[in-house]
């Protein structure tokens, strides 16, 4: 076992080093454990202490049994009034039942399932009993409450997240262990300038208090200040990536030619999209620094044709440009509509994916490095180091959100400081933006192109699915096609595979016999899925069974039906996007959210997408009810993942700011000697989930 002592000697890297001692040097912790904490992402002393808990029950707050109300949750301390009464129900399964009574009256405990409670509550014993009431005929009821003897005096105690085979006590005793290792006195990431100066608690205090608070303002003062720090670290975090924007642009791009570009379009620029290119052109032109932009406009506004027309007046100056895209359905549909749009003037498109051979992959690269190819769009493949260019001059990030951004920063470093452009539909709070961003221009695409109908959404259950098919097979009849969003729980999951295709089977078999029927999902080879995006974009397939790889960006205008099956699992934002697939040519379209989840929030949540079309509301309302996959979940913002902050929070989120601010006044750069620690706590939170940006 790991001594104190050990630690002690070396104050400074105190959490360093409990960050490399194995969780197995914990007594009660073999390998078997071991493997279940890993699987909670903790593997060392250190990540267990830094695994904070999920919820905590309030067993200070000591409830009079008369006062209890029907369906509260409480805690009680009462003794035992009956001997434990076990009843065997059908299955084999246990009901227990007791009574127990205070000075105020009494109440009924039911157990489900579980033969030892008669022997753990002994008859005539004082205990805390913590749990939901309900009632029966009988009376009020508590059912299976958590339960400790009531001597060992009141607290609020932790609840973490527990997975099968270590339940949340067994965390709260391997934590208590962890804890018990930290020495007297640790050093602090945060300097005492800066906690006494925002009022933030030591280190040390906010992790004993944070696992085992002694009341609700011990744990507010924890609370705190670890979500502080959090924010503090991802602030500087940010801010060091991000850097290059302050530099002055050696890039010589004199030439404005948008006008020229519109006439290479098919259809007419709506005003936002001509305001939106004015404005990068202007940054390009006319300003020193490297513009530094975000156009923000809801699905189907248009941003693809105003990033083509930046890129078109940087080739024209006779610079490189690139257009990284996050799926490869998504690079491979840009890449036809600019090869599309230039095929009649002098510039060079190239793609560069993942999935090309290796030799195709070998040639663009070379054909980048040596400047034959003015415009490449691709995946991440353009940002490995293999990847150089001749003079890169503006880096296009499309569906910024899905990108982490050390994925962006990494873009710009092909280039020497060159301009930046990045595209969401994601409206993004204020405050998140300062962070994700700095001090980023936006422009709003705050207008759709003209003959544009909103897109019809209404909700059904699965009972009502004959009906929605009928409506399907009509709108085929009249030579339109359908997206039909089958029931995934995430895409790359093998049994998710199995499902979506026996669906897409049992379609064809049973309801469209006479219907080209189309299926494209995550596992399948990127030229398979080309093949198949290619053959519904021409209306080959008038039914394409898909998962949520069609979520972001895929635009095929003659699809007017978009069928979602399971709509509960989506966040809002998630279901605005994959209704943005249709909608986008000048026919009525419909979106049908399919969801048989009886259960009020979920209904409120599906009828926010009934009742607006506006992608504000929308994201708005999913900060509010905030469901799965939520605009908070890591790949809506490709932020790094935080172990106690809330993207939500606003007031931590500025403060946090100005923290950061003024730390970077008063210490000058992250490498500064005196705040080491919180540099290696930078380190390591972009570490976490691959995102290691900052070496
Ligand atoms: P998003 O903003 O979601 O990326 P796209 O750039 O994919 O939107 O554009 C959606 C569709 O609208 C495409 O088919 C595109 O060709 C078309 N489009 C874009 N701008 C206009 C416009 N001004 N007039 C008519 N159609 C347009
Ligand atoms: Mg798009």
């Amino acid at each position: 076992r790991i001594g104190c002592s050990e630690i002690n000697k070396n104050g400074g890297a105190v959490m360093t080093s409990l960050y490399k001692t194995p969780v197995s040097r914990l007594n009660g912790i073999g390998e078997k454990r071991a493997a279940l904490f890993a699987r909670l992402g903790i593997k060392s002393v250190g990540d267990l202490i830094n695994f904070y808990p999920r919820t905590y029950e309030d067993w200070s707050n000591i409830k009079h049994i008369n006062e209890l109300e029907y369906g509260e949750t409480a805690c009680i301390k009462a003794v035992v009034a009956t001997s434990v009464n076990d009843t065997r129900i059908s299955g084999g399964r246990i009901i227990s039942k007791t009574a127990v009574y205070d000075d105020t009256g009494s109440i009924q405990l039911v157990f489900f399932n579980n033969k030892y409670i008669s022997s753990m509550l002994r008859q005539g014993g004082e205990y805390f009993f913590y749990g939901k009431t309900s009632s029966d005929s009988y009376g009020m009821q508590m059912l299976s409450p958590t339960f400790a003897p009531a001597i060992k005096g009141t607290q609020i105690r932790p609840i973490y997240r527990q997975i099968a085979g270590l339940p949340s006590k067994s965390v709260e005793s391997a934590v208590r262990q962890a804890l018990s290792m930290l020495p007297s006195k640790i050093n602090d990431p945060l300097p005492d300038a800066v906690r006494e100066r925002f009022d933030l608690c030591p280190l040390r205090q906010a992790l004993f208090d944070i696992h085992f608070p002694k009341n609700c303002q011990q744990l507010e003062t924890a609370r705190k200040r670890l979500v502080t720090e959090e924010l503090v670290v991802l602030n500087l975090g940010m801010r060091n990536l991000r850097d290059h924007s302050r530099g002055v642009t050696s890039l010589k791009i004199t030439k404005d030619y948008s006008e020229e570009f519109e006439s290479l379009l098919p259809f007419t620029m709506t005003n936002a999209q001509k305001r939106a290119v004015s404005d990068c052109i202007n940054d390009i032109i006319n300003k020193s620094s490297p513009m530094n932009r975000l156009v923000q406009g809801d699905v189907g506004s248009g941003k693809t044709a105003v990033a083509a027309s930046v890129c078109y007046t940087v080739a024209k100056n006779g610079f490189q440009t690139a257009f990284m895209a996050p799926t490869e359905i998504l690079a491979r549909q840009h890449y036809k509509t600019f090869q599309r749009l230039f095929e009649n003037t002098d510039v060079k498109v190239g793609l560069l994916t993942g999935a090309l051979k290796e030799s195709k992959k070998k040639q663009i690269r070379k054909s980048l490095a040596d400047g034959s190819i003015d415009m490449v769009i691709g995946t991440h493949a353009l940002i490995t180091d293999k990847t150089e260019f001749k003079n890169l001059a503006l880096a296009v990030t499309d569906e910024q959100h899905r990108f982490g951004v050390a994925q962006r920063a990494k873009l710009l470093g092909k280039g020497n400081n060159p301009h930046l452009l990045v595209m969401s539909a994601t409206p993004i709070p204020r405050t998140l933006g300062l962070i994700i961003f700095g001090d980023l221009d936006i422009s709003i695409i705050d207008e759709l192109p003209p003959s544009r109908k909103p897109v019809k959404t209404v909700l059904r259950t699965s009972a009502m699915r004959g009906g929605v098919y009928d409506f399907i097979r009509s709108e085929v009849k009249h030579g339109r096609q359908a997206y039909i969003v089958c029931p995934l729980v995430e895409e790359g999951e093998l049994d998710d595979v199995a499902s979506a295709e026996e669906y897409a089977a049992d379609l064809m078999l049973r309801e469209f016999p006479d219907i080209a029927v189309g299926i494209v999902h995550g596992q399948m080879k990127p030229d398979e899925k080309d093949e198949v995006m290619r053959k519904f974009a021409e209306n080959e397939y008038s039914v394409l069974v898909a998962t949520t790889v069609i979520e972001v960006g895929v635009d095929v205008p003659n699809a007017t039906v978009i069928v979602i099956e399971n709509a509960e699992r989506f966040g809002l934002s998630q279901l605005h996007q994959l209704r943005g697939r249709v909608g986008r040519g000048s026919s009525q379209s419909y979106c049908i959210l399919i969801s048989d989840k009886g259960s009020r929030t979920t209904r409120e949540r599906l009828e926010v997408m009934c009742s607006t079309n506006n992608g504000f509301v929308i994201a708005d309302e999913d900060l509010k009810m905030r469901g799965p996959g939520d605009f908070f979940g890591h790949r809506q913002h490709g932020l790094p993942q935080m172990s106690i902050a809330d993207f939500a929070d606003t007031k931590s989120l500025e403060l946090s700011q100005k923290i950061a601010d003024y730390i970077m006044n008063r210490y000058g750069d992250i490498r500064n000697d005196e705040i080491r620690l919180l540099k290696a706590e930078i380190d390591r939170l972009f570490d976490r989930g691959g995102q290691n940006a900052l070496n």
